[in-house]
C-alpha cells in the first residue's frame, strides 16, 4: 500500500485495485491523483510511458506524436503520445476518459476525424495508419500492413509457414513523428 500522491504509477494502482490492496472507489479518482508528466527533449510526455520506454526500448528510443484528441472548443491535452496502439489506448483512457474496452459508439475526436466506431476499436484506429502513419512490416516477407491486426491475420492465414513466426517491424512514416530518448527525462543517472 502506498500513499496516493507519492509516485504510484497507474499500473501499480490498477494492480492494487485488482489484488485488493487498494480500496477501489474509483479508478478515475486514483488516476487524477497520480498521472504525471515530464518534459523530454522539448515535448511533454506521460511519465509512465517515458519510464516504460526507458526500460524497454533500445537506447530509450521513443517515437512520439502530438495528441490531437480534443472536443470542439476545448483545449488539447498538450501531451505527446508513444506511437504504439497499446500506448495510444492507454493515453485515451487515462487522459480523455475513453473506455477502451467499451462497446458504445463514439466519434473519433482526433483532429476533425469524427468517424464513428465502438470504443473498443478506437485505440487500433488512432494508433495506426489512420492518424499516425504507422506501418507494420512483416519481418519475413516484408509486406506492409496498415494495422497490427492486419499483420496478425497475415501471420495466421498466409500460405506456407515462414511468416507464421514472423514479427512486425513498426515503421513511422509520417512527418509528425518526433524521436526522443526517453532516458533523458530521468536525468543522466538513469541512462
Ligand atoms: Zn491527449
Ligand atoms: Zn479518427
Ligand atoms: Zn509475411
Amino acid at each position: 500500500m502506498f500513499p496516493l500522491n507519492q509516485g504510484a504509477t497507474p499500473t501499480q494502482i490498477l494492480q492494487g485495485i485488482a489484488d485488493g490492496t487498494l480500496p477501489s472507489p474509483s479508478r478515475k479518482l486514483y488516476l487524477t491523483h497520480t498521472r504525471r508528466t515530464l518534459m523530454c527533449e522539448g515535448v511533454r510526455v506521460d511519465e509512465e510511458q517515458l519510464r516504460s520506454s526507458a526500460q524497454r526500448a533500445p537506447e530509450g528510443k521513443m517515437f512520439v506524436y502530438e495528441c490531437h484528441w480534443h472536443k470542439e472548443g476545448s483545449a488539447p491535452c498538450g501531451l505527446w503520445v508513444e506511437g504504439l496502439k497499446i500506448s495510444m489506448g492507454r493515453h485515451l483512457q487515462d487522459w480523455h476518459d475513453v473506455s477502451i474496452a467499451g462497446k458504445q459508439k463514439i466519434s473519433c475526436l482526433w483532429g476533425k476525424c469524427n468517424k464513428e466506431m465502438n470504443e473498443e476499436s478506437i485505440a487500433r484506429h488512432v494508433g495506426s495508419d489512420a492518424h499516425l502513419s504507422i506501418k507494420y512490416v512483416c519481418s519475413t516477407c516484408n509486406v506492409e500492413f496498415a494495422r497490427e491486426d492486419a499483420f496478425q491475420r497475415h501471420r495466421e492465414t498466409v500460405a506456407g509457414t515462414a511468416c507464421r513466426t514472423a514479427t512486425a517491424t513498426i515503421l513511422h512514416t509520417g512527418r509528425n513523428v518526433r524521436v526522443i530518448d526517453s532516458r533523458t527525462a530521468f536525468g543522466p543517472s538513469a541512462a
